[in-house]
């Protein structure tokens, strides 16, 4: 077992207990606990870690051995970043600290990282299970804006105790009643964690109350725009019942590099089940940053390295048919918005252009090749997603073919290609990633892109409309279904939109010379409206930001949704003429 030695630093009348091993290394790791813990939390991590660097880890004030001062006020943040940089003071007066803060112990910590000029004195840090609050203030504010209640609400059912410490009495009478020698039982069974009892567990948890008494409100109520060019690397616990993983997703939002890590465990699990992992992430973290080559995992878990920031940074984003016409505007769309986008396409070259144009301009993006219609090409696309990048939070199911003629003239054959695209290609795209960001907790928007042609009917597209009819009707099914777990569903009907769809759809029932001269009679009338498909993104982009159902997006397409909805009749007559371009 790696020795340790026990001090004492004291600011302003309060005694702050520190341990610290081996203080002959360097640089200095110091450690920040979370409630109700002290120190000793970080025992597994703190050894491991102290191979390589000196390690601190403290009581925090009223926790473990440290001095417990009376009145809220000396629970406000700024008293426990202050102690922090005591700490620092005393245990490494000349070189730049690295951080790593675990529930308020992260809290807190955030509080010092974001100051400006933190950069000079921390030199990194690993935040687990305990985001900036002020952050939390403004992720809520941004997802009551885009109406996404699902998701405010999902992560206050998990913080209820936050509402119960408000109370008077009952928290720290709950402690005294006999909660304080039950600790390792409740971990036990809520966690499936072992733990050993801490001979100051009930003065931890009493006193720890007022952490959230003095700091919750005020942060929530008025958040304030905390940024840090502190490099900053989140481990993510993915059972964490207490801070889901969803709030976590704006992060990059506030950091000027970030890294992302995710673990499958509860809110302790980093410390107690997993400290070789938590370890080495750390220790390979500290060593990059002080000029270590980054390997593998750790260069693909940086969140992005997008030079454009906007209100999509941080965000992943898989577009399907993303090599062409609407899915190209889109996927250009998203990345101007700052997130990293995956352009998939069934044309490799017009996926890897498309990325091509993203990365010229300065966004992130990533193209590969996948044919929506394939269970096992989309099943490969949707396991690499999640390998390498996490569940993402916007699909856009894109990808589409168009297809002209009689029932009569459309084959078996014409039928299972249209369907299979149009058709099936949504349906991989919605259950393959709903359930990536189901279970990853992330609170994503799927679009699927239908068409006008869903509103009314047509003699000339039994295929196409049918196609695109039941990509409506499944995105309202869907819809219904994903809201409880914070996802989105859109429909965009576009209209006649100048793409190159004209040129590849395909005209059943006559032959290749008369196929070719009504690709160029739609070609030549698309071009002739010219509703350019960036306004398409565009409703695509305002769809995920306000949630909306169905967006019928050119006026034509407003007009037949007025028309199959109001005047069935009159659509029924207008299905029977035979418009041959
Ligand atoms: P487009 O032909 O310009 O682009 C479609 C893209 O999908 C192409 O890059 C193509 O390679 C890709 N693709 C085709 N089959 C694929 C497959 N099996 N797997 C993966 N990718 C595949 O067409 P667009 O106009 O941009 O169409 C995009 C979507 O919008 C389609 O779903 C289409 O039905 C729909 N839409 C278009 C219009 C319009 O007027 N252009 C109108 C209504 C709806």
């Amino acid at each position: 077992m790696v020795q340790w030695c026990d001090t004492t630093v004291s600011r302003d009348g309060v005694d702050l207990a520190v341990r610290t091993w081996s203080a002959d290394k360097s640089p200095t790791v110091i450690l920040v606990h979370g409630y109700p813990d002290a120190n000793h939390v970080w025992e597994k991590v703190a050894e491991r870690l102290s191979r390589d660097f000196k390690v601190v880890a403290y009581d925090v004030r009223g926790a473990g051995n440290s001095s417990v001062p009376q009145g809220r006020a000396a629970y406000k943040l700024r008293e426990l970043r202050d102690d922090l940089h005591a700490v620092m003071d005393a245990v490494s007066p000349d070189e730049k600290v690295h951080l790593v803060g675990h529930d308020w112990g992260s809290i807190q910590t955030w509080e010092s990282v974001t100051d400006p000029g933190a950069e000079n004195r921390i030199a990194s840090y690993t935040t687990l299970s305990g985001p900036c609050l002020d952050h939390v203030g403004q992720w809520m504010k941004a997802r009551l804006r885009e109406q996404k209640i699902g998701a405010v609400l999902n992560q206050l059912s998990h913080s209820w105790y936050i509402g119960a410490f408000q109370l008077p009495v009952l928290a720290p009478a709950l402690w005294k009643a006999g909660l304080a020698k039950a600790w390792p039982k409740v971990l036990r069974r809520t966690e499936n964690l072992d733990s050993e009892p801490s001979a100051t567990q009930l003065q931890d948890g009493t006193h720890g109350i007022e952490l959230y008494r003095a700091n919750m409100l005020p942060c929530l109520l008025k958040p304030r725009e905390r940024h840090t060019k502190v490099p900053v690397q989140l481990i993510v616990a993915r059972q964490d019942n207490y801070v889901r993983p969803a709030m976590l997703e704006d992060l990059s939002q506030w950091t000027d590099r970030l890294w992302r890590r995710e673990l499958d465990c509860g809110h302790w699990g980093p410390l107690l089940q997993h400290p070789d992992v938590t370890a080495d992430w750390i220790r390979e973290f500290i060593q990059h940053i002080d000029g270590a080559p980054a390997s593998g995992p750790l260069q693909r878990s940086e969140v992005t390295t997008s030079q454009i920031k906007g209100p999509d940074s941080g965000k992943r984003v898989v577009i399907t048919g993303a090599g062409s016409g609407i899915g190209r505007e889109t996927a250009l769309a998203f990345a101007r918005r700052g997130a990293l986008v995956v352009c998939t396409d069934i044309n490799t070259e017009a996926a890897a252009a498309t990325a091509r144009i993203i990365t010229a301009e300065g966004g992130e993006a990533i193209s590969r090749k996948c044919d929506v219609s394939s269970t096992r090409s989309m099943e490969a696309l949707a396991a690499w997603v999640e390998k390498e990048l996490g569940a993402p939070d916007i699909v856009v199911n894109n990808a589409g073919i168009g297809l002209s003629g009689s029932l009569l003239d459309t084959s078996v054959k014409d039928w299972q290609q249209v369907l299979g695209v149009n058709l099936w290609g949504v349906i991989h795209g919605c259950r393959l990633f709903a359930r990536q960001m189901i279970d990853q907790g992330r609170a994503g928007h799927i679009v699927n892109v239908a068409s006008a042609a869903a509103f009314m009917p047509s003699r000339m597209l039994p295929a196409y409309a049918t196609s695109k009819s039941a990509v409506l009707m499944f995105s309202e099914c869907l819809r219904a279904e994903l809201g409880d777990h914070g996802i989105g569903v859109s429909a965009i009907c576009p209209g006649i939109i100048d793409t190159p769809i004209t040129r590849n759809t395909r005209f059943v029932g006559v032959d290749n010379e008369e196929q070719e001269r009504r690709r160029q009679h739609a070609h030549t009338f698309y071009q002739r409206r010219a509703f350019t498909p960036d306004r398409v993104a565009q409703a695509i982009v305002e769809a995920v930001e306000k949630n909306r159902a169905v967006v019928p997006v050119s006026p034509e397409a407003r007009g037949m949704q007025w028309l199959g909805r109001f005047t069935p009749s009159l659509a029924r007559n207008l299905a029977q003429v035979e418009i041959t371009p």
